[in-house]
């Protein structure tokens, strides 16, 4: 982590922390002394990503399918819901999972943090923004979204969420927030993912062309994971209910991604232009001006910096 997390909480329910943003969050809260239950059903998320700390005193991992009611050994004052297949490839192969996740997970999860009279927090996405008619995204926009597009079962799962924590919030006066994540990139992505970052660095270093999709005009913004989680963690501790908007407001079209990432490793791969994917949208890019405001939050690791952190973990790690 690039900054310390206030101690605000004795233990954290974090639901999909085996999975890439889960992991690093569950490191965040144990690095500053709070206890962690971390529930996964291992759908996405892998036990490498919590090997490191299965043996920490206060760590404890529960295998479960938050879409079923589950229970804690030890009431939460906080509740990070994460759990949901988050990269196209996987919600694309897992619709329905993906849907049950985003409606009854969040349906059980909020449950437990009403019972345990705990804050919660929603991880939903850039994605309830769909394909945007207003750039950058505040959260005041309400978005552009097919609902029955093969990006729905996603888009509209976290929409739902969306609207599920807001009501429970009203009716049972549960302390809830919504962080909007745009595209987050680091350690610990499933080099197969589909998602642009791990797909590229695992081309390049492999040697093989980096595919591109379309004319590599689309653009995205990409958020190195400790400063996503140190504004995951900014908007726990706060009593904001959001939405609230986090990532990296830097846009970057996919080909200069790929030539980065090319440099960077010093890879002999050259650039393959392939098929771009149904309902992809063509620009994604943060106003996070409320999030400066409110949270005193901001992105401070820079794509250079992010992106040689992430190919020094994979060049150490196989890329599966
Ligand atoms: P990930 O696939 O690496 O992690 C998701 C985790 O949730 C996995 O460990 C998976 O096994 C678990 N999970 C899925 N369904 C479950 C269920 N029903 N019960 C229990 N566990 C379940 O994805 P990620 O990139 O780490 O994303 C984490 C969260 O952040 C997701 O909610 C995602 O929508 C959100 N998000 C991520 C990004 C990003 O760029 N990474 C952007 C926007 C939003």
């Amino acid at each position: 982590m690039d900054s310390t997390v206030p101690r605000r909480w004795e233990h954290a329910v974090v639901t999909g922390g085996a999975g890439f943003v889960g992991s690093h969050l569950c490191t965040a809260l144990m690095d500053a002394g709070t206890d962690v239950t971390c529930v996964d059903d291992f759908s996405t998320g892998r036990r490498e990503n919590i090997e490191h700390l299965l043996d920490r005193p206060g760590f404890v991992f529960q295998r479960a399918d938050v879409s079923e009611p589950f229970s804690v050994t030890r009431p939460p004052d906080l509740v990070l819901h994460f759990a949901s297949p988050a990269s196209p490839a996987d919600y694309l192969r897992l619709g329905l999972h993906t849907l049950e996740t985003g409606s009854l997970g969040t349906r059980n999860a909020l449950a437990l943090a009403h019972g345990a009279d705990a804050r919660f927090v929603l991880a939903s996405t850039s994605e309830v923004y769909g394909d945007p008619q207003e750039h950058p995204q505040n959260e005041r926009y309400w978005g552009n979204v097919n609902p029955v597009g093969p990006r729905s079962v996603y888009d509209e799962a976290k929409r739902f969420g969306e609207a599920l924590t807001t009501a429970e919030a009203g009716e049972h006066g549960t302390d809830t927030g919504i962080v909007r994540l745009f595209n987050t990139y680091g350690p610990r992505m499933r080099g197969y993912d589909g998602r642009a970052v791990p797909t590229f660095i695992r081309q390049a270093l492999a040697g093989e062309p980096l595919t591109v999709t379309g004319d590599g005009l689309q653009t995205r913004s990409l958020c190195y994971v400790d400063d996503t989680v140190r504004g995951i963690l900014a908007a726990a501790a706060h009593s904001m209910r959001g939405p609230v908007n986090i990532g990296n407001p830097t846009e970057i079209t996919m080909l200069e991604l790929a030539r980065w990432i090319i440099r960077l490793t010093g890879s002999p791969s050259e650039i393959r232009y392939i098929e771009r994917p149904t309902d992809d949208p063509a620009v994604r890019c943060p106003d996070i001006t409320l999030a400066r405001d409110k949270l005193g939050w901001e992105p401070v690791v820079t794509a250079e910096e992010g992106l040689r952190r992430t190919i020094a973990w994979y060049r150490e790690h196989t890329a599966d």
